[in-house]
């Protein structure tokens, strides 16, 4: 990857918009279980962070996907992985397949409104009973008239509680189960849709996450983003710049875990010397460094082949793979240098510890990445890809 003085000044904004916006807020956010959702993407959508990759028409900035990489990367930089996690949603899990197969109607009602920061989105796939198993998802979207009556619910969906629309995946038929799926954009003030109480989470407390139910809400067909019946297809390419973004989030927050335990180990002293002096200890934070920067090649690799329009499945899913993995490596063997105080509910530690838990189980979860990666690699018994 070639960064230009464009990627730089990206760079930059991104940081000075963590370092000012988030980061002072992070403890408060993070207590209170939420953020002022609508306020933060705003003062995005001002600054055109939130459709960096989008299209100009519709107000975005019509950059490759390296830059919004650099974005993700920076954010990354934030005091916790919750408001991160809640950007990523908006622009790199619920919006790509609006912006890349919707009409213009769509684009102009949803796509718009979120670059600007005038909407917040979120993004429906997972039930209680079908997670990994998208192909076996259960809520319907039932034509009737020039409508769909959706049915169903939706598990775990981050954002969804200030939600101004829900990109949804459902069953719009009877088909094969990779055949019978469409993408509906659905407006969150219709009537039928209720929610769960806030889930409570391990970690991640910023983001705001519910259960959805879908009562019998009518939405006009013309909502739906592409053909009918080409919803699998769709969430499979959304989720190549869902896990990209998941992979090049991580990489800066487990390079801030390695430099603070370093600060640390410097001023801890234990039988008279700094801990960081035990070679077992800078040793170990040499090795995660040098792990990082081989997450950062791979990661920076999928994305030169994604901007190049190349198929970059597997690529992409053995970077979501190693950031998850990764980031329980990194936050565990990190925390243990801090002793008793990495233990402590507030320590920055603790709460990355926490947070990077979820990159192994959201997006798909470590054992479906290696599913993707054998499939690709001819290992997995049964049909073998072209
Ligand atoms: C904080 C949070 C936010 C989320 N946000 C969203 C969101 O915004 N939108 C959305 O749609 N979803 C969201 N999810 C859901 C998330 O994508 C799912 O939890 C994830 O895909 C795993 O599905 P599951 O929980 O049903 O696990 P299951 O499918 O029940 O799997 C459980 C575990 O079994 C293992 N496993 C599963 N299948 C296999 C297999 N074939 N072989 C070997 N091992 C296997 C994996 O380790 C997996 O973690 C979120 C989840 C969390 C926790």
């Amino acid at each position: 990857m070639k960064f230009t003085a464009e990627h730089e000044a990206l760079r930059k904004t991104v940081r000075d918009f963590v370092e000012k916006e988030i980061n002072p807020h992070c403890d408060e956010w993070e207590e209170a279980g939420e953020f002022p959702i609508h306020d933060i993407f705003k003062k995005l959508g001002n600054l055109g962070l939130l459709g960096i990759q989008k299209p100009e028409e519709y107000g975005g900035m019509g950059l490759d996907y390296s830059y919004n990489l650099v974005a993700a990367e920076e954010l990354g930089t934030a005091h916790c992985g919750g408001v991160p996690l809640a950007i990523g949603v908006q622009t790199d899990m619920c919006t790509p397949a609006i912006s890349r197969f919707g009409s213009d109607e769509l684009k102009r009602t949803f796509l718009a409104p979120a670059i600007a920061g005038d909407m917040v989105g979120c993004i429906g796939v997972s039930e209680v009973a079908a997670g990994s198993d998208v192909a076996g998802m259960k809520t319907t979207a039932k034509q009737d008239g020039d409508d769909y009556v959706i049915n169903g619910s939706k598990m775990w969906i981050t954002n969804s509680p200030r939600a101004d629309f829900i990109c949804l995946l459902a069953n719009t038929s009877d088909d094969k189960p990779h055949k019978n799926k469409s993408l509906i954009v659905v407006p969150m003030n219709t009537p039928g849709i209720s929610f769960s109480p806030h889930l409570n989470k391990l970690g991640m407390r910023s983001s705001e996450t519910a259960q959805i139910f879908f009562d019998d809400v009518r939405v006009p067909q013309r909502y739906r983003i592409g053909a009918e019946g080409t919803g699998f297809m769709m969430q499979m390419l959304q989720f190549q710049e869902e896990r990209m973004w998941g992979a090049a989030n991580v990489i800066k927050a487990l390079e801030l875990c390695i430099s603070k335990t370093i600060e640390y180990c410097r001023e801890r002293k234990t039988f008279g010397q700094p801990l960081i002096n035990n070679q077992v200890i800078h040793f170990r934070l040499a090795e995660l460094q040098t792990e990082v920067e081989a997450l950062r090649a791979l990661t920076y690799q999928a994305c030169e082949l994604h901007v190049e329009g190349k198929d970059v499945t597997k690529l992409a899913s053995m970077a979501k793979l190693k950031a998850g993995r990764l980031g329980r490596e990194v936050t565990d063997s990190c925390l243990q240098y801090w002793g008793g105080n990495g233990y402590m509910w507030e320590n920055p530690l603790s709460r990355a510890f926490r947070d990077v838990r979820l990159v192994s189980i959201g997006g798909g979860a470590d054992e479906i990445m290696l599913g993707i990666i054998c499939k690709m690699m001819g290992t997995l018994p049964g049909k073998q890809r072209d």
